[in-house]
């Protein structure tokens, strides 16, 4: 309906490049309900409600005037059965297509307590045409209305998820459509290119016109796609450290004082995020946020073996995460001879125990009964971790999906690039169109099989 949409309307969740199209899958004619806010006792709840029936929804519940839609309107919502009072609550409305999955979409925000939610939950379950949402099914709907493209959909999933300020900051830039842009602008490079080499074939009296023609002006500008397209790549393990954590594992001779370390950590309250307890005492991992970096601390003494089988499999996991530690703090007792001091970017000395050998130590010395050198200690691994992530982490995708999509776009603009020499405009084309493909499937536009997006939207939670 025109009239529904203010000139202030923001329908900011539209994704430009992704109109809904022809190999999308129909839109699911039922009614979606899900809470947005997690399950339990809280001040406010709020409960989602997308699809056509969204209106008879609010009939039902005693919202007799439709409310203006994006406005904030106060309601006493009724039980149908009885017309006994729910509660008091706001409720927004957003009339088809400008909501989040396009579809007409109510926000009901209402007092969180246990027996609101059940007395909501029961009378929409007797609403006929309505079901509970599956994980993730809003945002697929979305994705379906063309409101969000895939790289979005990655983004705000990670936004979600996200524990630290930096991170979040980056999954935002991709909700917002960072990476499409990118990814449209680099399409629209290889398309520009294409058309002028296969042009140049369709009307040069022979191929050596071609050569000196298009695919001679193509050059230097292949060369430019090719750094950006490598920068993003070289860029791709910053991007999923920020998503998924840097780990650090804490490792030294028995009794020098790793586990003291963490449990040192674990009790400041300042940066951590969550536990994860090895033994019934101490946690293995403490969660850190460290500047905005979000950062895994792993204490390889916890990692013993253990019959339990819950914690064999924690211990088998944070192993493994140990072995592939983007930092290695090795702790050396100070009564020990420090060894010989060899600077390794990913390895950090430090001394342990400082306060029984009063020393003026040059390297970083700790002690994990005094507190002395531990704000020392997490401002160096700050700053080692920091110095491999970009100031300005751009329009790069964070999940392994899309940053294959990358690299096989690089791949196929630097055989384009060998092929130049060549003069066989040909293969130039097809290299171009390879690349051009690899980035469609990024942005999700290229038709992508359905365990794409199911593997996408796995991770969502229900409400989202
Ligand atoms: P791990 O085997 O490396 O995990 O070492 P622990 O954390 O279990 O510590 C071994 C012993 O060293 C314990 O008795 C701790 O109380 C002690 N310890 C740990 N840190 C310090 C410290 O900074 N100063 C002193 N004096 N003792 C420490």
């Amino acid at each position: 309906m025109a009239d529904d949409l203010d000139p202030d309307d923001g329908d900011r969740y539209r994704h430009a490049a992704a109109e809904p199209d022809e190999g999308r899958e129909e839109l699911s004619q039922d009614t979606i309900w899900a809470w947005a806010t997690p399950p339990g006792r809280s001040a406010l709840a709020v409960l989602r409600i997308s699809g056509p029936a969204v209106g008879n929804v609010l009939h039902a519940l005693g919202v007799r005037v439709l409310p203006a839609p994006r406005r904030a309107s106060l309601a006493r919502l009724v039980d149908p059965a009885d017309g006994q009072p729910i509660d008091q609550a706001i409720v927004l409305r957003f009339p088809a297509p400008a909501s989040f999955t396009g579809e007409d979409l109510v926000e009901i925000q209402h007092h969180g307590g246990l027996g609101v939610r059940r007395m909501l939950a029961n009378v929409l379950a007797h609403m006929p045409s309505l079901r509970p949402a599956e994980a993730g099914e809003f945002t697929r709907r979305a994705f379906l209305a063309g409101k969000l493209g895939l790289s979005e959909v990655a983004g705000l999933g990670d936004l979600v998820d996200a524990t630290t300020a930096r991170a979040a900051r980056h999954a935002l830039l991709r909700l917002e459509g960072e990476v499409s842009r990118q990814v449209e602008a680099w399409s629209d490079q290889l398309l520009g290119l294409r058309a002028e080499i296969e042009a140049d074939l369709d009307f040069a009296a022979d191929q050596a016109d071609v050569t000196a023609g298009a695919l001679g002006r193509a050059g230097p500008r292949l060369e430019l796609l090719r750094d950006q397209l490598r920068k993003a790549v070289q860029s791709a393990g910053a991007a999923t450290r920020l998503r998924e954590g840097f780990v650090v594992a804490v490792t030294g001779r028995p009794n020098v004082g790793k586990s003291s370390l963490v449990n040192l950590l674990a009790g400041r309250e300042v940066a951590i995020v969550t536990e994860r307890p090895g033994t019934t005492r101490d946690p293995i991992e403490v969660e850190l946020d460290l500047n905005g970096l979000p950062v895994t601390l792993i204490d390889t003494a916890g990692l013993r073996e253990t019959d339990d089988p819950i914690e064999q499999e924690g211990i088998r996991r944070a192993r493994e995460k140990a072995a592939g530690a983007d930092l290695v703090i090795e702790l050396v007792d100070a009564r020990d001879m420090p060894p010989a001091v060899v600077d390794c970017p990913n390895h950090l000395i430090v001394v342990n125990k400082a306060d029984l050998v009063p020393d003026r130590w040059a390297m970083l010395a700790i002690s994990c009964r005094t507190g002395t050198g531990i704000d020392e200690l997490l401002a160096a691994i700050a700053a080692r971790l920091d110095k491999d992530l970009p100031a300005e982490l751009g329009a790069v995708p964070a999940d392994a999906r899309g940053q294959a999509a990358v690299s096989q776009a690089l791949e196929a603009v630097e055989q384009a690039l060998a092929a130049l020499p060549l003069a066989e405009p040909v293969l130039v084309a097809e290299e171009l169109r390879a690349a051009a493909l690899a980035l469609a499937r990024l942005t999700g536009l290229g038709g992508d099989p359905e365990d794409v997006l199911s593997a996408i939207f796995a991770r969502f939670c229900i409400g989202k």
